[in-house]
């Protein structure tokens, strides 16, 4: 098989032959040729960048020129890489190698263009994204700006600033899920996967002075068994306000509202104590249940979404307790606020009917496509 010498002269007529040789193996070669598998081994062999004949001429013949032949050999390498092109292109389309439809060529020239087209579907917002969205924009068209943080956080951000004391029995109420392996660390130091959005308070309020309007859209964990109303991955949207002179009843208003915007206008909202860490006083909010109208009944059936009662809880929320202030070197004599926090996928499956939050996460395309 032909290899590219090395040439001892360089002269006109040195060229000459080197180059007529080459030509007659590449013909040769090409000539050779009856599959798609020989025409690739061919075309690899000539024009491969590692070891083909063309760089190897390139290697031999033109750097190796002396300084006054570089033209004339650069000229003739320039008219066989040429050729050599030429004559793998042409060896492809031979109708020697196996039938027509084996070449890539003839696969293209033979394209039927009345066949269908290859159908794209179109994806659409995920329900429990698209229930978060609707939450956010409710609190963004009251002058709300959106902020983000960590799912992997810190003791000190998702407890302890939020005015839960390491061994706090409050802490048992979110089941939390921790990295491994931080025992050497200092407690507020070691990680975990955030247990409520409530973590972006602190971060929000470290970097921002009063006023603050923010709401917090994002993932959270808990260490809680799968079942039809539990995943250890859920979604919250939490929202804060903080400025001078903000008081309980600017909670409920703003709530409220809120509500009638995501709900319809009629619902009306309720509130009864609670208690959370971070805020002082704490409540729970319920609204009166806009699947049986608050009647608790839907025809003769009772209303399942409401037990009954006519009430769904939707919200837990308070005034921002003043311990947290001096975590973030506010001055609680001089600012208070509020904060709220609701879960996105019990929202989701309430506006939805959905009746297992599972399905929201076991990616059956089936199941999600009905809401796009
Ligand atoms: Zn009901």
């Amino acid at each position: 098989m032909y290899s590219v010498p090395k040439l001892k002269s360089f002269t006109e007529a040195a060229l000459d032959k080197a180059v007529e040789k080459l030509l007659a193996a590449l013909k040769e070669e090409a000539s050779a040729i009856k599959t798609e598998a020989e025409w690739k081994t061919f075309r690899d062999r000539w024009m491969a960048r590692k070891n083909g004949v063309l760089t190897e001429i390139n290697d031999l013949w033109l750097k190796a020129a002396p300084k006054e032949a570089k033209r004339e050999v650069g000229q003739r390498v320039n008219q066989l890489k040429a050729l050599v092109e030429e004559a793998v292109a042409k060896a492809e389309d031979l109708p020697a190698h196996g039938s027509a439809a084996d070449s890539p060529k003839a696969a293209t020239d033979s394209l039927d263009v009345t066949l269908p087209g290859n159908r794209r579907p179109l994806g659409s917002e995920h329900p429990v994204i698209k229930t978060m969205h609707e939450i956010v924009s409710v609190f963004r068209n009251l002058g709300y700006s959106v902020e983000e943080g960590p799912v992997i956080e810190t003791d000190y951000y998702n407890f302890e600033a939020l005015n839960f004391p390491p061994n706090h029995p409050a802490r048992d109420t979110q089941d939390t899920l921790f990295i491994s392996n931080q025992e050497s660390k200092p407690q507020r130091e070691r990680l975990l996967l955030r247990t409520h959005t409530s973590p972006v308070q602190i971060r929000t309020m470290e970097k921002m002075k009063p006023p603050v309007r923010i709401v917090i859209p994002g993932k959270v964990h808990r260490n809680d068994p799968p079942d039809a109303s539990h995943s250890p991955m859920f979604h919250q949207v939490e929202g804060l306000a903080v400025d001078t002179n903000i008081t309980f009843c600017d909670l409920k208003g703003t709530l409220d509202h809120a509500m009638k915007v995501l709900f319809g206008s009629s619902v009306k909202t309720s509130f009864r104590p609670s208690f959370f860490p971070f805020t002082e006083p704490s409540a729970e909010m319920m609204v009166s249940c806009f699947i049986c109208g608050g009647s608790g009944k839907r025809g003769s059936e009772p209303c399942r979404p409401c037990k009954q009662t006519g009430w769904i809880e939707i919200l837990g929320c308070g005034m921002v307790d003043p311990n947290v202030y001096g975590f973030v070197d506010y001055d609680p004599k001089k600012v208070s606020g509020f904060a709220f926090g609701m879960g996105a996928d019990r929202i989701a499956i309430l506006k939805y009917g959905v009746d297992d939050i599972q399905l929201f996460f076991n990616g059956d395309v089936r199941f999600l496509e009905q809401f796009g």
